[in-house]
């Protein structure tokens, strides 16, 4: 018995060595095999793209409105957009209609700024109301939600009923505000099922307030989204009745 147990003991000792050796020469395989260059990819290049002073258009870019007027917007009702031009600021025209790009998109990058009026006129959704709308039925709100409570789901920043803003990065009535959205576009079987939910990132003046959040349909004020399948389409902004102004907008396809 006792010789057993002492050939059991030398049987497991030269069986660990040979296990512990065998693991050493494994690692060394592994260190000579994963060299640096293993996980380097030379292509493709990605594209130079010179970035824009400040939150000016990149060269890729789209320039959707410069200031000098909006022959790239038509009246959604029809015919040329009527809002009013000046000093390089366009403002909402009441009355006139949303207005949407004459181009259409798929997924983009948006930047826009806009500014509520200086002089606060009404509460909740009557102030500062406006809005960016994408297939013309996506809208990420734009309204003046500095000191101004209304349902979270419907302040600035939020996918319009759907996505309340992870803050409120506000600035005060008549200060010039920044949007910078990323869009995914939903993507729609032959048969118009939904593949995949249109999916949108928000940044309100560089602070992210929606994070790759996925859409359940579109934007309606009353009743619940749905989607109805569609391919490119214009972006939209919203005449609410407020004197709401833009100003640099710019779009990359992506
Ligand atoms: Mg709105």
């Amino acid at each position: 018995m006792k010789s057993f147990l002492i050939c059991f003991l030398i049987i497991f000792a030269l069986c660990s060595v040979e296990s512990g050796s065998l693991a050493m020469a494994q690692n060394q395989a592994q260190d000579q095999i994963w060299k640096p260059e293993l996980t380097e990819k030379w292509s493709p290049v990605p594209a130079i793209v010179t970035s824009g002073v400040g939150s000016m258009a990149p060269s890729d870019a789209i320039v959707l409105f410069d200031g000098s007027g909006l022959s790239s917007w038509e009246a959604v009702g029809g015919g040329a957009a009527k809002w009013k031009v000046a000093e390089g600021i366009v403002t909402v025209e009441a009355t006139t209609g949303d207005i949407r790009t004459k181009q259409l998109f798929g997924d983009v990058q948006l930047h826009l700024e806009w500014r509520t009026p200086a002089i606060v006129d009404g509460e909740g959704q009557g102030r500062g109301n406006s809005g960016v709308f994408f297939h013309e039925v996506y809208e990420v709100q734009i309204l003046d939600s500095y000191n101004n409570v209304t349902y979270s789901n419907g302040q600035a920043g939020s996918v319009y009923k759907q996505h309340i803003p992870l803050v409120n990065a506000s600035r005060g009535p008549g200060e010039w505000q920044t949007y910078d959205i990323v869009f995914q576009s939903p993507v729609f079987a032959e048969d118009g099922e939904v593949v995949r939910n249109a999916i949108l990132t928000v940044f309100h003046n560089g602070v992210l307030i929606q994070n790759h959040v996925e859409l359940t349909g579109h934007t309606p004020y009353i009743g619940p989204p749905k989607y109805e399948p569609h391919g490119k389409g214009a972006i939209k902004l919203q005449d609410h009745g407020n004197p709401m102004s833009f100003r640099n907008i710019w779009v990359r396809e992506l």
